[in-house]
């Protein structure tokens, strides 16, 4: 079975939380909490993550639960997380390690890219080109008179980023747009 489809399953599953606390007892016991301190420490860290991926990518950008986005957005950021996790992500130069955790992020629209928060910027594309006005959903390239809308997935301290046209938007224009 596909790592990511694994993955997805295992978060739908009602009894997640005591899979995960089974997972934690076998991890202590074997001697790496430390492994779980800075998977938690990464995990509080996402949320200032969070805001300076919003503040990056516009004003429009917000952060729903991974389980309030759709399969695509879901699966693309189980993809990604299980390619890095098997060493086949490209990352930036500080060569962010699932073993080591800390937060980082990927994008859509740069598949197999694993960058830490400090390089965000390389997840960027050039303001107004064709492919930072293209819907990661269908694939539509939006004028510069329409919306491109953003959102970002999480996992732990793993933030994956879409960007999505008017009619792909699954979540409710926040007020203050
Ligand atoms: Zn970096
Ligand atoms: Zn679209």
């Amino acid at each position: 079975m596909n790592l990511a489809l694994a993955f997805d399953e295992l978060l739908h599953r009602p009894d997640i939380a005591d899979i995960v606390k089974d997972v934690q007892t076998r991890i202590h016991a074997a001697g790496h909490g430390w492994i779980l301190d800075q998977a938690d420490a990464a995990t509080r860290d996402t949320n200032s993550v969070l805001t300076a991926a919003a503040a990056a990518a516009g004003s429009n950008a917000l952060h729903l639960n991974l389980v309030d986005h759709p399969d695509w957005v879901r699966l693309g950021l189980l993809d990604t997380l299980a390619r890095w996790a098997a060493g086949q992500a490209s990352t930036c130069m500080h060569s962010p390690n699932v073993m080591r955790p800390q937060p980082v992020l990927a994008a859509a629209w740069k598949p197999g890219l694993v960058v830490c928060a400090a390089c965000a910027h390389l997840l960027q594309l050039p303001k107004g080109s064709a492919r930072d006005r293209t819907c990661d959903a269908c694939g539509v390239v939006v004028p510069s008179s329409g919306a491109i809308w953003s959102t970002a997935a999480s996992h732990g301290g793993f933030v994956y980023q879409v960007g999505v046209c008017e009619p792909c938007r699954y979540w409710p224009v926040p007020a203050d747009a």
